[in-house]
């Protein structure tokens, strides 16, 4: 039996050792996908080391921010040809015939499916040679960007560009909580989207890296001084981090009519005291999750044009369980990105 080379946690975070998966059949809607880079997401961690219960399947193949090369499409495949290069995301398969497959969010897919991810709940993800998915999943991407700038928009850039296009428009004050690899995406795409940027974080390690890549002002969020001074400041606020203790700071910031929109995993309750500035301000609090094929191809788009370049650190894939270390203990710096 054919077989491909993946790495894969045997059991909740332990190291990851390199095993042959067969190659499945491919099935008629879907293609087979030579991998070039894939990036690392928080979620591929997560998966990992078991925190999302059974959506770990041991032996556990994560990733899900790659770029390949379609090598074989299935026979009913009509979109992607052989040669091509494509972007996966955190999505490989949706039903196609909801009022959201057909409006291309398949994201939000309320079919039987629903939104089949890529390397979660038995799925074998990017970690690996090869990655076959729904050809509608694969969207192509341009081969005059270098595929690691490519790999991370395909999770955590998507997951940051929908919100700020769905919450904010030129010209608006955009706060930006948390500069991991998506708040410094979304940085970087606030810039070019014409949008002035507050960057919030716990400490003061990035303060250089935001006024390098364009921050118009840094805020300690656990200062009550350098809150006060940007109280009312922003017409929407991207919360990224996935842990969040308080919330009245970053309501305090909103204007009238605020947006805060939360993207992190947060996995404890979020209290809100209503009564007060959030009905009294009309704010709205929602959230966002990844995007469709259509919103990820307009976002591919946007950054070759805006020539973007993501902050990523690329490392060879033998090299995946220390940037996995490096991440459980968040020293990284931008997006890790793993290249065969
Ligand atoms: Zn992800
Ligand atoms: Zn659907």
């Amino acid at each position: 039996m054919a077989t491909y080379k993946a790495y894969a946690a045997p059991s909740a975070g332990a190291t990851l050792e390199l095993i042959d998966v067969p190659v499945p059949e491919l099935a008629p809607d879907h293609v087979e996908i030579d991998v070039i880079v894939c990036g690392i997401c928080h979620s591929d961690l997560s998966l990992i080391d078991g925190e999302w219960g059974p959506f770990s399947q041991y032996p556990q193949v994560s990733g899900h921010e790659v770029v390949g090369k379609v090598v074989k499409c299935g026979s009913a495949v009509t979109d992607l040809k052989e040669g091509m290069r494509v972007g996966v995301g955190w999505q490989r398969q949706s039903c196609m015939s909801c009022n959201f497959c057909l409006v291309d969010e398949g994201e939000c897919c309320v079919g039987a499916c629903g939104c089949v991810p890529t390397c979660a709940g038995g799925g074998k993800g990017g970690f690996a040679e090869k990655l076959f998915v729904q050809s509608k999943y694969a969207i192509p991407v341009p081969e005059t960007v270098d595929p690691e700038f490519i790999g991370p928009l395909m999770c955590g850039g998507i997951t940051a560009y929908k919100p700020l296009t769905t919450y904010a428009k030129t010209g608006d004050t955009v706060g930006i909580v948390g500069l991991g690899g998506i708040g410094a995406m979304a940085l970087a795409f606030a810039k070019e989207m014409g949008l002035n940027t507050i960057v919030f974080s716990t400490s003061a390690r990035k303060e250089a890296m935001a006024k390098e890549m364009g921050a118009g002002k840094y805020v300690i969020s656990t200062d009550e001084e350098q809150m006060k001074a940007v109280e009312s400041s922003c017409d929407m606020i991207l919360y990224t981090p996935n842990v969040l203790p308080d919330i009245n700071p970053f309501i305090g910031a909103l204007k009238m009519k605020g947006k805060m929109a939360f993207i992190g995993a947060i996995t404890t309750p979020v209290p809100i005291g209503m009564f007060g500035p959030p009905i009294m301000k009309d704010l709205l609090f929602a959230g966002s999750h990844i995007g469709g094929p259509k919103k990820i191809k307009e976002m591919v788009d946007f950054v070759a044009e805006k020539k973007i370049k993501v902050p990523v650190e690329v490392y060879d894939f033998k090299e995946l369980d220390a940037c996995l270390a490096k991440m459980r203990s968040g020293t990284q710096n931008g997006r890790m990105v793993m290249k065969w």
